[in-house]
């Protein structure tokens, strides 16, 4: 079956009990129990609810998964995920992964034990070279966040998978309609289905999905005793979101490839980096193994005051943080994702002053191409 289909057709077309289209909210934290000695699958909603598992195994399927989780958030779902790792283990995380994602790794989850290396990513041999007698895991994002840096999947999965190591892959900025890192070899994929997932910047939510049963009832465990789930109605937005993923993906992102093509025209753009532009780096890899160049990119201007001026001037899209709705958002990564991280190391990234990200929505590019023009002239 075509993803798009599978966007739509997921197993949970019909409510069973009343044949309504599409999943209900099951807005209830406890089950009749039918035989007191009897657990039954639906007993507390804290360990499973009908809303929640619809969007799990709609999850589960489109990334061929064995098993999906969802969680209150992308951070939930991430950390409940490295909660699967022990004190004194070590893993080795891609230096540009979500702010958020690093944090966690360096600050809550190196109290309680876990040593973490953080590398580039873009050569799979600084991974090899990171490893230890005691690395478990290995975290992995690509295109990278804000600077759409692409890392070869396949390739460092590979040395994941030699190394038996536990594999995961943030494919928040891809979605399973462009990406599906389980096919390229991830042990467990996460998500931030309040970015393109949900698509309304109106919920928050995360979701990850295992590739084997056994790592689903490890990653079950966590769930139901960290308890970071989100409620039926949080889960229903992220199903209704996922209906519509094919088109809105496909138009923002053809609008993506025009504006980052009209930007690098532009005489006060340093640089433009999006993965769907000739010459981007690592396109290639990127298009082996992601159908489409997404609807992120980023620019940078020459400098900072044109820069600050553009979020000042900009009236389309809207100066803001998050992304992966059908409003244009552009983000300052500076002030935003990557606040927390010391600035000469972000700089050395490539995460300057002047650097702006746009996640691209829905409205007509040509507008947001005339909103740009106006805000980066002043
Ligand atoms: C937003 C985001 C997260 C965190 O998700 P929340 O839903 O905000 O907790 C993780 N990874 C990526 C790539 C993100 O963009």
């Amino acid at each position: 079956m075509d993803k798009g289909t599978q966007l739509i057709h997921n197993g949970h077309d019909v409510d069973p009990a009343t044949g309504a289209l599409g999943v209900m909210v099951y807005q209830t934290s406890t089950y009749y129990r039918k035989d007191i000695r009897v657990v039954q699958e639906f007993d507390y909603s804290r360990g499973s609810n009908p809303t929640r598992k619809a969007l799990e195994e709609t999850i589960a399927s489109l990334e061929g998964g064995a098993k999906g989780y969802a969680f209150a958030s992308g951070m939930s779902g991430i950390s409940s995920v490295l909660g699967m790792l022990s004190a004194g283990d070590h893993i080795v995380i891609a230096e540009d992964v979500y702010g958020g994602s690093r944090y966690i790794a360096e600050t809550f989850y190196k109290r309680w034990g876990l040593e973490s290396t953080a590398v580039n990513t873009q050569d799979p041999d600084n991974i090899s070279r990171a490893l230890k007698p005691h690395t478990k895991a290995l975290y992995l994002e690509s295109p990278s966040n804000p600077l759409l840096k692409i890392t070869d999947l396949r390739a460092c999965l590979k040395i994941a998978h030699e190394q038996g190591l536990l594999s995961i892959v943030d494919n928040t900025f891809m979605t399973p309609y462009l990406q599906r890192p389980i096919a390229l070899g991830a042990d467990i994929v996460v998500h931030s289905a309040t970015k393109y997932l949900g698509g309304h910047c109106d919920v928050i939510a995360g979701l990850a999905v295992t590739r084997t049963q056994e790592l689903g009832q490890k990653l079950y465990q966590i769930q139901n005793s960290f308890g970071a789930v989100p409620g039926p109605w949080d889960a229903w937005l992220v199903m209704r979101g996922i209906k519509t993923l094919k088109v809105r993906i496909e138009t923002q992102q053809d609008s993506a490839l025009k504006i980052a093509a009209w930007l690098l025209q532009h005489n006060r753009v340093a640089e433009v980096r999006y993965p769907g532009l000739p010459g981007h780096p690592g396109r290639d890899v990127h298009f082996s193994q992601a159908s489409g160049g997404g609807a992120m990119l980023s620019f940078k201007t020459k400098t900072t005051e044109q820069a600050l001026n553009f979020y000042q001037r900009i009236k389309l899209a809207l100066a803001a943080p998050s992304l992966g709705g059908v409003e244009t958002i552009a983000s300052y990564p500076v002030k935003m994702s990557h606040i927390n991280m010391p600035v000469p190391e972000r700089e050395a990234m490539g995460i300057t002053d002047t650097l702006i990200r746009i996640s691209v929505g829905l409205e007509t590019p040509e507008d947001l191409i005339a909103d740009f023009d106006q805000a980066l002239s002043g």
